[in-house]
């Protein structure tokens, strides 16, 4: 039956039942009624809330169905199931059977950088809808890096004014921008809530800031002027580690995101952290030497600790990449994302979940999906299994799986769902869907489920185009690796990692 993802079990029956033509179904939920046609009471499709040990129970007999679930959220996994089982047409005989389900991991998600390049309320709209269909729970929303930032902050106000707004993208000349007021934000939030998405939103730190130092040049070492990057790549124009004021516009920045984005997870970044100015600077250095540290790596720490402890008054659990854990002293309480894909970095992860801390996986071969499918093709995605990664005993450590859509090359909302479709729903499948892969019985079922991305007028990747043959993936991987190359800043940082900064240099 082409259910994606995969239920943890179904029982088939004998024969079929058929839905009246007007499609109507018993339930007092809006979201639900108007995926199907509309409520009525009498329907003889019913959801209902109730004590059951899954997630959801659904029963399709030759008289009707029953929707069983102790929670709302059960209740519109059922629904999904439901919508996916009619393949698109109210009058087709569904068969007769109970599906019992629950999911694997508790977090499933994908990322939009909306930083690089701007997305529109719409578009993110969209993207929740058509997730939800997929039984993700978590859209990680990237709403700051050096290209721009994208929210309104009503106490520092040149964050969306200066910061939202750079001149050109790799020398186009062309000005891009854009930001979310609180009204659209709390539009996106409560759409996506009542689809069952919690929106996790990430203030990268304290690398990927150079568009709030453009805005707020005093928040860097340097103190000096400084344009909101137009070329990508690694910048070193980051905030400073031992201003006092840095720590008091990020308060400020917290406590109005905090009630931005009621969910419970904040995504605090702490990935490619530049640390060259740190290593020229008075102020870092008193840090430095006050804290009794050891390298750079630890005054990151000392940052990120601070900050962590500053996000937990507004009750947020933090999220962290997993350069994060490079200090050694990473507060215990923090979820580390991992998506590094060198041997040092896995070590680090795989001890980390083995003494407790909680993993997201998210590794960016193959789970990056700026990537083409020539470099990361959909058979990678799929045959990804997050515990021949992180060892058998990581099971309970690992809080999910997510596949981040980076936006340096994706410009238009056409070249977003072509990247993020279909090869996302391998990722739903992995997160949901009980352990064990059958490739072919996959590829099945996603043909039958496409039919909900059509009707949403989602552009996707064509299935025989996700999993291009050698010469093709060849040439698309070298095609990208150039246009990555040609759109760096030739300026910018990317080098730094040789460099061996270990300590400040004054
Ligand atoms: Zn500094």
């Amino acid at each position: 039956m082409n259910i994606l993802p995969k239920p943890f079990r179904i029982d088939i029956g004998e024969g079929g039942f058929s839905f009246r033509a007007d499609g109507k179904v018993a339930t007092d939920m809006p979201v639900i009624a108007a995926m199907f046609g509309g409520a009525d009471a009498a329907s003889r499709v019913r959801f209902r809330k109730g004590d059951t040990e899954w997630d959801y129970e659904l029963k399709i007999t030759k008289q009707g169905v029953t929707a069983l679930a102790a929670t709302e959220e059960g209740l519109f996994h059922a629904a999904v199931t439901l919508l996916q089982l009619t393949g698109g047409s109210l009058e087709t005989d569904l068969p007769v059977c109970t599906v019992y389900d629950k999911p694997r991991f508790g977090y499933r998600a994908g990322m939009i950088d909306v930083s690089r390049h701007f997305f529109g309320v719409d578009v993110i709209k969209k993207m929740i809808d058509t997730m939800a269909l997929f039984k993700f729970n978590h859209l990680h929303f990237h709403v700051s890096d050096d290209q721009g930032f994208r929210l309104r902050i009503d106490a520092l106000p040149k964050l969306h004014q200066i910061g939202s707004e750079r001149k050109g993208t790799c020398g186009d000349g062309e000005p891009h921008g854009g930001y979310y007021t609180k009204a659209q934000i709390k539009e996106i939030v409560d759409y996506a809530a009542e689809r069952f998405i919690e929106i996790v939103p990430e203030l990268d730190l304290p690398g990927h800031t150079r568009a709030i130092v453009a805005a707020y040049p005093e928040l860097s070492c340097s103190g000096k002027a400084t344009e909101v990057a137009s070329w990508f790549g690694i910048h070193s124009k980051i905030l400073c580690t031992g201003k006092e004021r840095v720590y008091e516009a990020l308060d400020k920045i917290f406590a109005e995101m905090a009630e931005m984005f009621p969910g419970k997870l904040f995504h605090l970044g702490g990935d490619e952290v530049a640390k060259l100015e740190w290593a020229k600077c008075p102020d870092c250095a008193a840090t430095y030497r006050r804290e009794g540290l050891k390298n750079l790596e630890e005054l990151q720490g000392y940052f990120t600790n601070r900050v962590i402890n500053m996000l937990k008054k507004y009750g947020k659990t933090p999220i962290l990449w997993n350069e994060a854990l490079n200090s050694g002293t990473l507060d215990k309480s923090a979820v580390v994302q991992y998506w590094t894909t060198d041997r040092p970095s896995a070590e680090k992860v795989k001890k980390a979940v083995q003494e407790g801390r909680k993993v997201i996986m998210s590794r960016c071969a193959p789970y990056y999906l700026d990537y083409p499918c020539g470099v990361h093709s959909l058979k990678a995605m799929y045959e990804l299994e997050p515990l021949e990664e992180l060892g058998k005993e990581s099971e309970k450590g690992i809080m999910g799986v997510e596949c981040p859509l980076w936006t340096e090359h994706v410009a238009d909302a056409e070249t977003l769902f072509r990247r993020f479709y279909p090869r996302a729903l391998a990722v739903a499948e992995t997160g949901w869907s009980a352990p064990g892969k059958d490739r072919a019985d996959f590829m099945e079922r996603l043909k039958g489920v496409l039919f909900l991305l059509d009707r949403k007028g989602v552009v996707y990747t064509p299935l025989d185009e996700c999993d291009p043959g050698k010469i093709k993936s060849a040439l698309q991987a070298a095609a990208f690796g150039m246009k990555m190359q040609r759109r760096c800043d030739p300026t910018s940082a990317r080098n730094w990692r040789s460099m061996r900064l270990r300590e400040p240099r004054v």
